[in-house]
């Protein structure tokens, strides 16, 4: 620790956004970066507090406490306040793949159970890593470093998403051969085509796509296994198998009139932008176009926050965010403590956005959805009511409805993101995988499937869930991997 007292003397600054209306006119997650002073001092404000939560990744009431792939948080803030850039750098990889895509997009539990949090706001740690990544990248720190030796061994990864990378650049690393297979056009899952380019710039996913590719791991995109490739072949052509396929079924909302025109799951709303984006450009036509219309979206959420930013900027004339949950205090309330995760209201960056355009948080709580409304076999508007949260017969609070709250919101076009049910179940059936009582693929602590040699991580195994888990995922499911190649032995790390 450089500082004793630079929690004392230092207000927390996280890196600031661009202010919402300049923003909002193009599809960049550019923002200003700090100056390098304030990043010190920033660093300089965790306070070697003894027993640092940071970075445990420890599950409290069901959330992660702390980072989950237990980033060595106070260490490398000391290397920040020192100067030491590259030593940060380096530091910070050994336990996070990719730095550059959970310093934009991580919620950071880290900063959730920062011992300068229980009295004061948390060390800035989610932009410090941010910018210890993004230096280590343009100073060139960053160069393929392919494995001295190769075990003879190969191994094969369906699905790119964060699981699938991590899990393969560990597997590359411990020197196994490595072809990872996507059935969409480009590497990345959610990192590429769910989570929108302001937030996730896509150059910073295919950068890293094409590192790993110069260490050695092969990319085979437009097949989708167990279609294409069947998975007899992959059992018969690899030593082990990860499957790290996602949970992309969305939860739909059959509500009458679902049938209507322009109602749509978010995902096909983001997808298509972000296709379009990267095919034809801004100027291009996106599939689902908001321009003009009265949007609704369903779910308050962060996928119902990106289809709120999409939205904006492709020019709808107005956006609602419905959410049948209550608002959540602004405070932590009494029964979810430091070191919890908190659970409290936030602004995040496309309420803010809505909020400069229109002045007020486009979201509206404990509203339920009755119908959609139609003419012409096309959306116009959907019928909603309040509700009031009250104990089930089975303890369990049920959302029920309070009378005379029925109205109608117009809506040309509607986004259903109300999250997603599980992995799809067809792949891992034809793996001879389990899959547990939600539907996700069955995996013990090493992340062996119930077929000896077939792993899974990722969202496949846990459910929706975030990308520092994806990673924390692919990472185990490597480890494990590497053991069952390797006789019991393991290079890699936990
Ligand atoms: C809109 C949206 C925004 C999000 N924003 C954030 C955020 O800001 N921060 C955050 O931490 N998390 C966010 N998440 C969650 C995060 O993206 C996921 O938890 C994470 O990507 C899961 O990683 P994964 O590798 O398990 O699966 P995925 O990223 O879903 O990747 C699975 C991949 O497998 C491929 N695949 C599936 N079946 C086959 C097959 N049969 N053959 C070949 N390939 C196949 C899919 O095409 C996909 O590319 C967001 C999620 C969504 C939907
Ligand atoms: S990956 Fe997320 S939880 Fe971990 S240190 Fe970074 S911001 Fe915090």
């Amino acid at each position: 620790m450089g500082r004793p007292t630079g929690f004392l003397e230092f207000g927390r600054r996280a890196a600031a956004a661009r202010p919402p209306l300049e923003r909002i006119r193009d599809w960049s997650d550019a923002h200003p970066r700090l100056p390098d002073a304030v990043l010190g001092e920033q660093a300089a404000r965790c306070m070697d507090c003894g027993v640092p939560y940071c970075h445990t990744g420890a599950q409290i009431s069901g959330m992660a406490a702390g980072c989950p792939l237990n980033n060595l948080v106070p260490e490398w803030n000391d290397l920040v306040y020192r100067g030491q850039w590259r030593e940060a750098a380096i530091r910070l990889h050994r336990t996070d793949n990719f730095p550059e895509f959970t310093g934009r997009v991580c919620p950071a539990p880290c900063e959730g159970s920062c011992t300068v949090g229980l009295n004061g706001d948390p060390v800035a740690i989610r932009t410090i890593e941010q910018e210890i990544a993004d230096r280590a990248w343009d100073s060139g720190w960053i160069v393929p470093a392919p494995p001295l030796a190769r075990t003879g061994f190969t191994a094969a990864v369906v699905g790119s998403g964060p699981a699938g990378l991590a899990a393969a650049d560990q597997l590359n690393r411990a020197g196994h051969l490595v072809t990872v297979f996507e059935r969409a056009g480009r590497v990345g899952g959610l990192l590429m085509y769910g989570i929108p380019a302001m937030k996730l710039d896509k150059g910073v996913v295919a950068r890293r796509v094409r590192l790993m590719e110069a260490e050695g791991v092969r990319f085979e995109v437009g097949v989708t296994v167990g279609v294409d490739l069947p998975a007899e072949e992959l059992l018969a052509g690899f030593d082990a198998v990860v499957l790290a396929t996602g949970a992309t079924v969305a939860r739909d909302l059959p509500a009458p009139g679902r049938d209507l025109g322009g109602i749509h799951l978010a995902m096909s709303f983001l997808r298509g932008n972000t296709r379009r984006l990267l095919d034809g450009g801004a100027a291009a036509e996106a599939p689902i176009d908001a321009a003009g219309n009265d949007v609704v979206v369903i779910g308050g959420g962060d996928t119902g926050t990106d289809c709120v930013g999409t939205a904006i900027r492709q020019g709808a004339r107005s956006v609602r965010q419905l959410e049948i949950l209550a608002r959540p205090p602004d405070a932590r309330a009494p029964d979810n403590p430091w070191p919890e995760w908190p659970k409290v209201h936030r602004l995040d960056y496309g309420q803010e956005e809505a909020r400069a355009l229109w002045g007020a948080d486009p979201r509206r709580y404990e509203t339920t959805t009755r119908r959609f409304v139609g003419r012409n076999e096309h959306v116009t508007a959907v019928e909603v009511a309040s509700v009031e949260w009250v104990a089930g017969p089975e303890g369990r609070a049920e959302a029920r409805e309070v009378p005379g709250t029925v109205e109608t919101v117009p809506a040309d076009l509607v986004l259903l993101a109300l999250g997603f049910t599980g992995p799809e179940p067809a792949l891992p059936r034809a793996f001879g995988c389990e899959l547990d009582g939600r539907g996700c693929v069955r995996a013990g602590a090493d992340r062996m499937t119930s077929v000896p040699g077939v792993f899974a991580a990722g969202d496949c195994v846990r459910g929706q869930s975030l990308v520092v888990w994806a990673i924390r995922e692919g990472r185990t499911a490597a480890r494990g991997v590497d053991r069952f190649l390797m006789r019991g032995e393991t290079v890699l790390p936990v």
